[in-house]
């Protein structure tokens, strides 16, 4: 026998439907590509995104059909994500930092139709505009402007396109199971892969990611999402904002310390979230000021390891650090770092060793570990293993491709290597790329990252494996110095004495001035590999 129940689809349509009804005066702070800062609210994003998604189909564009970005956060974006995931379209968000012929593969590679684009990458577009053989039409995203149409044959304004939708459109009934957006890995090897998210994927990880012990966004927020609406749908905060009519901040172009220090203050955010080195220089630019961070009480925090010396530098402002862990295949929050009942009880240091980890996962996602003959691992806290996972909002099959990404048995497995234990509390301790193979036993460069950048005259650490005669690899440190520090290489390595077996203190140290970033603020240790690796073989580097 069935249920006797309505059955409503879940989709984009009906988030932004419910914030444009519901919390139409609520706020959201934009801050444009000028550094300008424009208010506007649900309500006109609401009408904003249905005006779009009608001048699309206008245009000609069809159902799942992908209309690419290339921009920051802000408002216009906003209403592009839920105008054309809305509208029955697929909103396909470009890395802007790709290489320009990796950002030509990927919108080739996804069919675009339309590529809406911010003044900042007028000139890449341009460039490459011949290339991006697909696309119909280019949308400059602000006012019309008449030096940018001598640019780009054709060119469309985004404020004159959305005048050319139906103000009295209204959301298409989409099957919850269609396409509504797009975004690739960072293909750091080989080219990036397609991830397609659905609009029931999308809402289930809006819906279970943001309970109580998730991201628990409320109408009383405002959230200011630091992390990129081009990575993962900026962890899925503007379909969350959508859902609970909270005041959103989107901080446009200017991530520094400094300018996310008075977004936050001006706006009085009480919840931002980012990769660790936006904390990292937001700590920097705090250390620097008056500022106490009056309205601000957590941050999650993802993408990357949190080190642990961030936390309590935080906690003295009354900010709490939720680790978070997730991918671009797994929409991406995956796992949480909430405490349990029963560790009220524990000391703050406890509690800080607790945090550390990247947390447990929420209803919807499980986890597995397996070894490298592919046999199932305890869930013990100890024994580490290959990290799979499963789950609502977990890809099947990368974009355009045959066959699906998963194990035999169901299972996506994710490059990363890590501990669980019985609470489901997990740990990466690497990437199974990263992680350094020293004589047949593992050294985690994380953990190694960690101790360095506790050292109060470093400012940021990665580890790598350097290529040894002896032991195959064997680690090193590349090293930022704090802007007035006095360390040798000789007192930093000695910082590990005690902290960990003294087999895995790095053989060397290397202090650079700044270490290579990917747009998604993940160090990149490749780079670090293909400068550094002979380090410990012919002592030379390959950046002199
Ligand atoms: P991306 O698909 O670009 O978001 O990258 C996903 C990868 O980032 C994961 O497989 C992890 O290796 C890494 N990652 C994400 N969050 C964390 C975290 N909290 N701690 C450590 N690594 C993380």
């Amino acid at each position: 026998m069935l249920g006797q129940m309505m059955e409503m689809p879940l989709t984009i349509g009906s988030l932004i439907e419910h914030a444009e009804r519901y919390h139409a005066k609520t706020e959201i702070v934009s801050v444009e590509t000028s550094g300008a800062r424009t208010m506007s609210n649900w309500g006109t994003v609401g009408a904003n995104a249905r005006r779009l998604a009608s001048a699309l189909r206008k245009l000609g564009i069809t159902d799942g059909e992908r209309c690419a970005t290339i921009a920051w956060n802000n408002r216009r974006h906003l209403e592009i994500y839920f105008g054309v995931s809305g509208g029955g379209m697929v909103c396909h968000t470009i890395n802007p930092r790709l290489a320009p012929e990796q950002l030509v593969f990927v919108a080739d590679d996804a069919q675009d139709q339309v590529v809406f684009f911010e003044q900042t990458f007028l000139p890449l577009v341009a460039k490459i505009q011949s290339q991006l053989k697909t696309v119909k039409h280019f949308v400059l995203m602000g006012p019309r402007d008449d030096d940018a149409a001598d640019l780009i044959g054709g060119l469309k304004f985004y404020d004159e396109l959305i005048e050319t939708g139906d103000a009295e459109a209204t959301w298409p009934k989409v099957d919850e199971r269609a396409a509504s957006s797009l975004c690739y890995t960072s293909g750091t090897t080989g080219n990036p892969k397609g991830v397609l998210y659905s609009h029931r994927s999308t809402l289930m990880h809006t819906l279970v990611g943001n309970q109580p012990d998730g991201i628990a966004i409320s109408a009383q927020d405002t959230v200011l999402p630091v992390v990129p609406m081009f990575h993962v749908n900026a962890w899925g905060v503007p379909y969350i904002a959508a859902a609970n009519g909270c005041k959103l901040v989107l901080p446009g172009p200017n991530l520094d310390g400094e300018s996310i220090l008075k977004l936050i203050d001006e706006t009085e955010t009480t919840l931002a979230l980012g990769v660790p080195t936006i904390w990292m220089n937001l700590l920097a630019a705090l250390e620097a000021s008056d500022s106490k961070l009056p309205s601000l009480t957590r941050t999650v925090v993802g993408g990357a390891p949190l080190p642990p010396s961030m936390i309590p530098k935080f906690a003295a402002y009354g900010v709490e650090l939720l680790h978070a862990w997730g991918m671009t295949e797994t929409s991406p929050v995956a796992t949480l770092n909430q405490f349990l009942q029963r560790h009220a009880v524990l000391s703050d240091d406890e509690k800080t060793e607790l945090r550390t980890g990247q947390g447990r996962p929420m209803f919807g996602v499980e986890l597995r570990l397996l070894d490298e003959a592919g046999e199932l691992l305890p869930h013990d806290g100890k024994t580490q293993g290959d990290l799979q996972v499963r789950g609502h909002w977990v890809v099947k099959r990368y974009f355009g491709k045959d066959a699906d990404a998963l194990t035999d048995d169901g299972w996506f497995d994710t490059g990363d290597v890590s501990t669980i234990d019985e609470d489901g509390y997990m740990v990466i301790r690497d990437r199974s790329k990263d992680i350094i193979k020293s004589g047949g036993e593992w050294i985690s460069t994380v953990e190694l990252e960690n101790i360095a950048i506790a050292h109060p005259q470093v400012a940021n650490a990665a580890a790598i494996a350097a290529r040894h005669e002896k032991w195959d690899e064997r680690p090193i440190v590349i090293a930022v110095k704090t802007p007035d520090a006095n360390l040798s290489e000789t007192e930093l390595r000695a910082f590990y004495d005690g902290k960990i077996p003294s087999w895995q203190t790095p053989d060397a140290v290397i202090f650079v001035d700044a270490l290579p970033m990917g747009a998604t603020g993940k160090i990149q240790k490749n780079e670090l590999r293909k400068l550094f690796g002979a380090h410990l073989i012919t002592g030379e580097d390959n950046n002199a």
